[in-house]
């Protein structure tokens, strides 16, 4: 590559749950030295602060109680680099909760605390302003669409709900430590959350999860996470070089 005529970009990666979104944009942030922003971990802090506070009874939501702390800034949501996992992790409010909010309990409310326009707004600030230096992978659902309309490559991501259900059910029984863990993860449950977070996701009034017009679409049902980096790098390094 001529790096004398390199430009920074800003690379939106959206797309259907657990397809594997933010493993491919961590690992293009890496290669492309870039910031790496996993959008998703923002909707699920702000639903681990909702559960915290008991502002949400089975699918209902204490709107009011949530928009006033959200309105009073009382939900910071941040990353910090970690260098034991070379990844960030995400704080709330000064605290670590990279685990906590990749829980199935947090998985199956954060759809309906992320269709909530005020909690958006937010979010969506917050990202805009992360990428007014360029240089930045970001992944979500309307990063392409909403965040960055004009964002330079726009990646859209899918697999079929059975393939992506799989994966996510083998990342959870990876990380679970013991077997009372591991015999509380079911496959079924799993498939069910990815189906229902598609729904709402693309159903939503605010900024639903759709492909952008100008989106490239990378179907990863049958790649391997080798062939999709190559496959995410070439694009970048194309746009880049543009
Ligand atoms: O990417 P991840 O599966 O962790 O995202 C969790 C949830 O956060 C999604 O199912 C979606 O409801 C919401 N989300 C969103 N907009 C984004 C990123 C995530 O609505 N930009």
């Amino acid at each position: 590559m001529d790096h004398t005529s390199i430009k920074k970009i800003i690379i939106a990666i959206d797309g259907h749950s657990s397809c594997g979104k933010s493993t491919m944009a961590k690992e293009l942030a890496r290669q492309l030295g870039y910031v790496y922003v996993d959008t998703g971990a923002m909707y699920r802090a702000v639903t681990l602060y909702a559960m915290r506070g008991d502002m949400i009874a089975q699918k209902e939501v204490k709107e009011n109680a949530l928009r006033k702390d959200v309105e009073d800034g009382k939900i910071q949501v941040s990353f910090k680099f970690n260098p034991e996992t070379g990844r960030p992790d995400t704080y709330l409010n000064g605290e670590r909760v990279e685990d906590e909010i990749r829980q199935m309990a947090v998985s199956s409310h954060v759809s309906v605390i992320a269709a909530l326009p005020f909690v958006r707004t937010m979010l969506t600030a917050q990202q805009k302003a992360m990428g007014e230096d360029k240089g930045i992978v970001m992944d979500g659902r309307d990063i392409g669409t909403a965040v960055f309309p004009n964002a330079e490559l726009k990646i859209f991501v899918t697999a079929s709900a059975k393939v992506r259900a799989q994966r996510r059910y083998d990342e959870l029984m990876k990380k679970a430590c013991t077997e009372e863990e591991r015999q509380a993860i079911n496959y079924d449950e799993i498939l069910d959350n990815v189906k229902q977070r598609d729904y709402i996701d693309s159903h939503r009034e605010t900024a639903p999860l759709r492909q952008a017009d100008d989106a490239l679409v990378l179907d990863n049902s049958n790649m391997t996470i080798p062939e999709q980096n190559a496959w995410l790098l070439e694009k970048a390094k194309a746009r880049m070089t543009e």
